[in-house]
């Protein structure tokens, strides 16, 4: 993946945290019932639908009071993303914004509104849907719509735990997903989340929709214009597509399950298949709109 070298970059969306001196795992726990005993992704899943079903347990308020470590400050273009892998955070995060302000409102008539913020940190956060340690992994909180990310899942769960892969456009189909639950959150979709375990439940209907959300953008990311009318990513490649495929197969429950030693266990599913998912991924990416995405239609799964 590559980005136009001129285009100007709006780091307005971009935050950091830092790191917390609570520290990993302490006082930071996520009161979930039959959390994953192994944390990492597992316990990534398990919070995403806690969120979802609006059932969050912890005592996070509203807006989180963290001063901000000016992490994004030095992004200015296109050319600072192509030497910065956080400047290249900020170039997908506007890419992403770019593109979904012009497609919700033409497919769905749903008035677009940008995230409040990807909330970058290491160690814990508070945030509006309570408190998380870089063991969640990434997710999406819809009571203060933000998108949290503890970078370092992509080395050391992603990776390490899981095998997935390592590169560009790794992090661009993680966070595409997550911006997908943003899209979702606008259009009212989690309110249709009533079964929240099983390979056909609603949580991974919602799931998979997003990973089809991430393949429509990523369809449309070399074409997605700025404000100022300039493109902001060049040059996406075949390789970089696979890279998605790869870290959507990664991620997938059974996949997830076989690393974590576990049986595969399709009644406890949360995601979807690694099959599913990336077969989702790739029904966004080649139909590019909202209704083939529709997981929640009769027969779609
Ligand atoms: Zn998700």
């Amino acid at each position: 993946m590559r980005f136009n070298p001129k285009a100007r970059l709006d780091t307005s969306r971009m935050g950091d945290a830092g790191r917390s001196s609570g520290g990993r795992g302490g006082g930071g726990g996520i009161p979930i019932p039959g959390g994953a005993a192994g944390g990492g992704i597992g316990t990534l899943i398990i919070v995403a639908i806690v969120v979802v079903a609006g059932i969050w347990l912890g005592g996070g308020s509203e807006g989180d009071q963290a001063a901000d470590t000016g992490r994004y400050a030095q992004c200015d273009s296109g050319a600072d993303a192509n030497g910065s892998t956080d400047c290249a955070r900020t170039a997908i995060e506007n890419s992403l914004g770019d593109y979904w302000s012009d497609t919700l409102p033409t497919q769905s008539g749903t008035a677009f509104q940008p995230e409040r913020k990807i909330e970058t940190f290491t160690g814990a956060i508070s945030t509006g849907c309570g408190s998380a340690t870089a063991a969640v992994g990434p997710f999406y909180c819809p009571t203060d719509q933000t998108i949290y990310l503890d970078t370092t899942f992509f080395d050391e769960v992603l990776e390490r735990q899981l095998g997935g892969p390592d590169g560009g456009f790794v992090e661009a189909y993680v966070l595409a997903h997550e911006y997908g639950h943003h899209i979702q959150n606008l259009l009212g979709t989690m309110g249709k989340v009533k079964t929240q375990q099983g390979a056909k439940s609603d949580a991974v209907r919602l799931e998979l929709q997003a990973d089809c959300y991430a393949g429509m953008w990523a369809k449309a990311a070399s074409t997605t214009q700025d404000a100022d009318g300039n493109t902001l990513i060049e040059g996406l490649t075949d390789e970089d597509i696979q890279q998605a495929v790869d870290a959507a197969t990664a991620v997938g429950d059974d996949r997830i399950q076989q690393s974590s030693g576990g049986d595969v266990d399709p009644e406890s599913w949360t995601h979807g298949s690694a099959k599913s998912r990336v077969q989702w991924f790739r029904t966004g990416y080649s139909d590019g709109t909202l209704e083939a995405c529709d997981t929640f239609a009769r027969g779609a799964l």
